[in-house]
Formats: structure tokens, sequence, C-alpha cells
């Protein structure tokens, strides 16, 4: 078998708001090529973990490691690393193809290498066709996807999802995780999906983090967390459901 390789780890991180201890004490590694999920309440500090990674904002104490590399006061710019919010913050008044060139374009890449990227990751999303549409004549589902293919096109390691499905209905939900896993699958990068939805974790994921307080409380497979749920937010999904 393949040795797996460490993507992330994050050492003894805190970051603090004033007074407050948003991330007490994280460590985690994530392997190359999986799908991880940060589960946990609203205010548990999921956001603030990814947000570190991205270099949004910087961890006051710790370590976060890209590679082997120590990228905690890394600029976010110079990461590669990619986020797509909850929003998708996607420029509605630019069609589908200007909202995945945008990044590139910015970067001075070559037309024809932005012409190349973009036709590239369209297909991959399923979405070639869609190029001169308008982000605002687009259903969420596809809006989803144009912001995925945003993120991707800049061929990230590792890819952050911060709740990006709590927008959409219940249906397309269940259609966007099994979208998202397969394409996770094919791309072979790293997916970091943060969410407080325990079903989508459970059904998604290859290891889940457990979050509260500012801690991760548990880790690992979903079967190990069904199994053995110590975290009280788990336990009551796993005890509603049965
Ligand atoms: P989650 O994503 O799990 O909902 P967050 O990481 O967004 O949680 O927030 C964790 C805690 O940190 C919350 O109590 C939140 O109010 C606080 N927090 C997050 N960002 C800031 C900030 N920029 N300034 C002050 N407090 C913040």
């Amino acid at each position: 078998m393949a040795k797996t390789e460490t993507i992330l780890e994050l050492q003894h991180v805190y970051k603090y708001f004033d007074d407050f201890t948003a991330l007490d004490d994280i460590n985690f590694t994530l392997d190359q090529g999986k799908f991880y999920s940060f589960l946990g309440p609203s205010g548990s500090g999921k956001t603030t973990i990814l947000r570190t990674v991205s270099g949004l904002i910087l961890a006051d104490k710790g370590k976060v490691l890209f590679d082997g590399q120590d990228i905690t006061n890394l600029p976010a710019e110079k990461r590669k690393v990619n986020t797509v919010f909850q929003n998708y913050a996607l420029f509605p008044h630019l069609n589908v193809f200007d909202n995945v060139a945008f990044g590139l374009r910015l970067k001075k890449m070559a037309k024809s290498e932005i012409d190349d990227r973009v036709v590239a990751v369209l297909k991959v999303i399923q979405m070639d066709g869609y190029e001169n549409r308008m982000i605002s004549e687009l259903s969420g589902g596809q809006q989803q996807r144009v912001a995925i293919a945003r993120a991707i096109v800049n061929e990230p390691r590792l890819l952050l999802l911060d709740e990006s499905l709590s927008a959409l209905d219940q249906k397309l939900r269940q259609q966007m995780q099994y979208e998202l896993r397969s394409l996770q699958q094919r791309l072979g990068i790293t997916f970091l999906f943060v969410t407080h939805d325990q079903e989508e974790a459970l059904a998604m994921s290859d290891e889940i983090l457990v979050m509260n307080d500012g801690k991760i409380q548990q880790s690992g497979t979903p079967v190990d967390i069904y199994d053995e749920p110590i975290n009280h937010f788990v336990a009551n999904f796993i005890g509603a459901s049965n």
C-alpha cells in the first residue's frame, strides 16, 4: 500500500480574541487525499481553525505545518490552500467563466492558460456549456459548483469548505454531499469540511474531528465516532436518529 503523507499539521495552536480563548491547544494531522470534517456546534471554533489554516488570521501560539514546512506566519496568498465560503462569495454581475477566471487573472496568468484551466475545471464540475450564464441565473447547487470550481482552478493541495452546503435545501444538500465526496475522490486532494450537521459528517468523511469550546474532543472514522460518541453533541444526534 502507498505510504500516506501528512499534508497539514497543527501543533499546540491557540487563538485569542481579547481575553476569549477561541482555539485552546489544537493538535491534529491530516493525510494527503482524504476527506475530513470538523463537526461541532456553533461557536465551537471550527471556522477559526479554517481561517488559521488559510492564513486569513494567524495563530497566537503554536505551529501550522504544511508539507512539513512551517507556514504559521505565511500570508494567505502564499499558501497552497483555497476556501469555499458559506455564502460562496461569487460575483453576481459576472458570468460563470469570469467568476472562475477571476483569481487567475489577478495572478496575471497567460490568457491561453486561463482558458485551458477554466474549461477543464468546468468539465470536472459538469458545468461546461454554462460559461456565459450570469451567476444570478443559476440554481443554488450550480452556484455551489461554481464556487468549488473557482477554488480548485488554483490547483490547491488542500480545499477548505466552510458550511458550504448549509444554504441548500434538504434534497439538494444530499445530492451535493454525494457530488462533493466523488469530486474529492476524483481530484485526490485533501478536503477539510466544516459542518454542524452530524449526519453530513458521518456520511461524507474519511475522518471526523469533533469540536467543542475551542478544543478537539474526539477524532476518528465515522464508525469510531458512531460507536463511541463521547461528545454529547454527537450522542444526542445518534440517540435522536435511533
Ligand atoms: P464555529 O465556526 O464553530 O461556529 P467560530 O470559529 O466562528 O465558531 O467562533 C468561535 C468563537 O470565537 C465564537 O465564540 C466567536 O464568537 C468567536 N470569534 C470568532 N471570530 C471572532 C472575532 N473576529 N472576534 C471576536 N470573537 C470571535
